[in-house]
């Protein structure tokens, strides 16, 4: 398993459409395009920045887990994506470790990424996801 970079940062707000104006009209970035994710109940934006990117996130529901973040913790940094070259690889290391895992198998993320979230346990608090994509830009 080779960690090559920050993916992105994710971070959880209450309204995208109005959180999108700080990033474009102060900070010059602007979202490549929004889509929701059904399977976590969230519409994304995501901002490239430089060699990574923002990934912007609103719950579309109040049950899914970015709400019950937003609720529990408010609005703010949710989570750091390292893009690793093999995420089978990657987990099965980390299994391997006796880590604990939030995901044990990869699933679909946003722009058809392959992640797996690691637990807060076992990264000292951080939500940490890992991410596999086909195109290496
Ligand atoms: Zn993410």
């Amino acid at each position: 398993m080779k960690v090559l970079k920050v993916d992105h940062i994710g971070i959880v707000v209450k309204d995208l459409a109005e959180s999108l104006k700080f990033y474009s009209e102060v900070l010059g970035l602007e979202a490549v395009g929004t889509e929701v994710v059904e399977e976590q109940k969230v519409k994304v934006a995501f901002l490239p920045c430089g060699d990574s990117e923002l990934e912007v996130m609103e719950p579309t529901t109040p049950d899914g887990p970015v709400a019950k973040f937003i609720e529990k913790r408010g609005e703010g940094l949710q989570h750091i994506a390292l893009r690793v070259d093999s995420i089978e690889e990657a987990l099965a290391f980390m299994q391997e470790k006796g880590l604990r895992l939030i995901d044990e198998k990869p699933r679909y993320g946003a722009g058809g990424a392959r992640i797996a979230f690691l637990h807060p346990k076992a990264t000292n608090g951080i939500l940490l996801e890992l991410t596999e994509r086909n195109e290496q830009d």
